[in-house]
């Protein structure tokens, strides 16, 4: 993993920008996210910060691998993206300074900004974070297997180790409006997406289908609540937020039909997952059906499991697909349109027929995949997997099991 900090302050990236340019802020969705510098949600709050400044922003765009030329210039050329591109004369990107050479390439008519130092490679631990274990010669640090934490390097150096605060600017007038969840009076930005607003209230609804990066499908339907005045369940992650509403989101009858849910998608496929690479304890790998089938204390499914085996594409150099663990979620078809800017990957078929192919169903190495991994990042079970950790195994959970002497 590629380590960078952020170098200049907001009122520097002021001092760059002018009243009459049009801004477009571009994120790499990789390092520069693990470095806590990038990301959707970085480049919307910088987004916030520029318009509460009364910056003229046309909009924001992620890169599942901004360091990529080719995918890079996909996005420029993108259909829904080549109008805001090509009316930017300024392009603020949060990425590496590799990525930031090449997106002064693709965008030699723009002038580019970067807000970032590049350091050096390092790695995830889960006790530390992110750590710079390789610093290059230019940051004076020795190598250190155990690796600098990102505050300690950014204190040596007088970066900044976090993003923009974006509690420093003073936010457009966004209109509030007051809702009711299970009971609690909540206030929230009018027509805020309902899951996020329960998540940030820290009530947790049960989903599978909805990620923050991606559109909204509501396919999965276990983010189902009740809405007072409306007759039928509505999918939380579908639904925005009005004034008065007032909502559950947890009660018996929801948590019988999620339940049935989880359960018919244990039996729809192979997901008794010895094996599964995303067993692995980290925040990208842990699988979130698993996750959802422990919360919910399911050991079996009533229905009738499908045993049909399909062939897993091991083709690619770096992603392994295995259909017997798809939920037909559809996170990576989104991801790889809406991240990836490429639409490698799709539904084919009707009905239980259906699955996810790339390409004209080609097996992966034959279709025009770039390899950014933006389909196995979005894939919440083991059904796109990153070669190098699959067959990892679980992280099984040791129990003392007492037998009774006869
Ligand atoms: S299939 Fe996956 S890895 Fe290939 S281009 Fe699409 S999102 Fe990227
Ligand atoms: S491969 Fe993964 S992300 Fe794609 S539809 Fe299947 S479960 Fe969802």
């Amino acid at each position: 993993m590629i380590i960078s900090l952020r170098s200049i302050s907001y009122d520097d990236l002021k001092n760059q920008l002018s009243k009459d340019d049009k801004i477009v802020i571009n994120s790499c969705n990789t390092c520069i996210k693990s470095c806590g510098i990038g990301g959707l949600q970085n480049m919307t709050v910088l987004e916030n910060m520029l318009l509460a400044d009364g910056y003229n922003v046309l909009g924001i765009d992620l890169i599942s691998i901004g360091c990529s030329l080719n995918l890079v210039e996909y996005h420029r050329q993108d259909i829904k993206k080549k109008e805001m591109y090509d009316e930017a004369t300024v392009i603020i990107t949060l990425i590496c300074e590799d990525g930031y050479e090449g997106m002064k390439y693709v965008f030699k008519d723009k002038k580019v900004i970067s807000i970032t130092k590049t350091l050096g490679t390092g790695n995830f631990t889960m006790d530390r974070g992110v750590v710079l274990t390789h610093p290059f010669e230019s940051t004076g640090l020795e190598k250190n297997s155990e690796g600098y934490e990102l505050d300690e390097v950014a204190e040596k150096l007088g970066l900044f180790e976090d993003f923009f605060d974006e509690d420093d600017a003073a936010f457009k007038d966004e209109e509030y409006v007051d809702i009711i969840i299970d009971g609690e009076e909540v206030s929230a930005i009018k027509n805020q997406n309902l899951l996020c607003v329960c998540e940030e209230n820290g009530i947790e609804i049960p989903h599978l289908c909805y990620n923050e990066e991606l559109s909204e499908a509501g396919v999965c339907r276990l983010c189902l609540v009740k809405i007072e005045g409306r007759k039928d369940l509505v999918p939380a992650c579908c639904t925005h937020v009005e004034e008065g509403m007032k909502i559950t989101t947890n009660d018996e009858q929801l948590n019988k039909y999620r339940r049935i849910i989880l359960e018919l998608i244990m039996a729809s496929q192979n997901h008794n997952c010895l094996t599964c690479s995303k067993g692995i304890p980290t925040p990208l790998y842990n699988c979130e059906l698993q996750r959802l089938i422990r919360q919910f204390g399911i050991e079996k499914s009533r229905f009738d499991e499908n045993n049909e085996f399909m062939p897993v594409d091991n083709s690619s150099p770096v992603i392994v697909h295995d259909p017997n663990k798809c939920i037909l979620c559809g996170r990576c078809v989104r991801a790889c349109e809406e991240i990836a800017g490429i639409c490698n990957i799709g539904f084919i078929n009707r009905g239980s027929e259906t699955v996810v192919a790339a390409g004209l169903n080609v097996d992966m190495n034959q279709s025009d995949c770039a390899a950014c991994m933006a389909c196995v990042n979005a894939c919440p079970t083991g059904a796109l997997t990153e070669k190098v950790i699959h067959f990892t195994g679980k992280d099984w959970e040791p129990q003392k099991v007492y037998c009774e002497q006869m």
